[in-house]
């Protein structure tokens, strides 16, 4: 009726309910509900083995879960209603659902044998299938934002790794993905070049980006996610405000994380 009303109330960008998931006897994820709402930055700490890798790569379907559910956008993660039951979807229909979801790893991974413009460009002309003269156009803007259009001729291997990681984040959002997934983005790089990659990642999250972060800069936690989540051993522990968790945190476990990462 009145057109100019906020719109209905969008479903949550990404949504988990009672997510296991086990590799053999070990149970990695342990029963996780987490919400993460549209435009939301989330960080996501732990200590290492805690199972922060193997949440994100089941949000990203690199992985299947064995219970519970994963919603994004409202959209069921990996089945689909069949008759009254659920059904597995098969790889295209997985793969086009991953790809509204952008993910960065530790290791960038660019394709070492292509130019970083063409890094940027092969997915939407191959996947998406821009026009070649679109996806560069759409490559070049990126690396602009990413503070790399002048090195677009040049291979992976001539860059520096904080350089390597800002191309994959480039190539990432080429995919225009609705929400992106990162997983210690900069824990395989030279201290010198932290700064450069969450520079990049805070000014997606000024821009409104639906984030999922796993990191242990603490600093950058508490500067740029709105919330806070912390997981061991497989649950979550303690979530809230990014500085009010983590000033103020009110496990002892938590506490006990922080007096050691810090
Ligand atoms: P984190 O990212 O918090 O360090 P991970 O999700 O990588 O934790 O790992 C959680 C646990 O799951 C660890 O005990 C790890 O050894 C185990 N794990 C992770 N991936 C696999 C796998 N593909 N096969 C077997 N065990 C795995
Ligand atoms: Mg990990």
């Amino acid at each position: 009726m009145n057109q100019t009303s906020s719109p209905p109330t969008a479903a949550p960008a990404i949504v988990l309910r009672a997510v296991r998931k086990s590799f053999g006897s070990t149970v990695v994820l342990d029963g996780i509900d987490l919400t993460v709402a549209e435009r939301e930055v989330v960080a996501l700490i732990g200590p290492s083995g805690s199972g922060k890798s193997t949440l994100v790569r089941c949000v990203h379907q690199l992985m299947p879960i064995d219970g519970g559910s994963i919603h994004v956008h409202g959209e069921l993660q990996g089945y689909e209603q069949h008759g009254g039951a659920l059904r597995a979807l098969g790889e295209n229909a997985i793969a086009a659902q991953r790809q509204r979801i952008g993910m960065v790893f530790q290791q960038f991974n660019l394709f070492p044998h292509m130019s970083v413009l063409r890094n940027v460009m092969e997915g939407p002309v191959q996947v998406l299938g821009d026009t070649p003269d679109h996806a560069r156009q759409q490559a070049e803007q990126l690396l602009d934002r990413v503070g790399l259009l002048a090195k677009r001729d040049a291979y992976p291997r001539q860059l520096s790794g904080g350089q390597q990681q800002r191309v994959a984040i480039a190539r990432a959002l080429a995919m225009r993905p609705q929400a992106m997934l990162f997983d210690e983005p900069t824990s395989a790089l030279d201290p010198e070049l932290v700064g450069e990659v969450l520079a990049v990642v805070q000014d997606l999250a000024r821009q409104g980006m639906t984030m999922l972060i796993v990191t242990h800069e603490i600093a950058f936690a508490r500067d740029v996610a709105d919330r806070v989540v912390f997981m061991e051993s497989g649950r979550l522990v303690e979530q809230g405000p990014a500085r009010q968790v983590l000033s103020q945190p009110t496990t002892e476990r938590l506490r006990s994380f922080l007096s050691r990462v810090n």
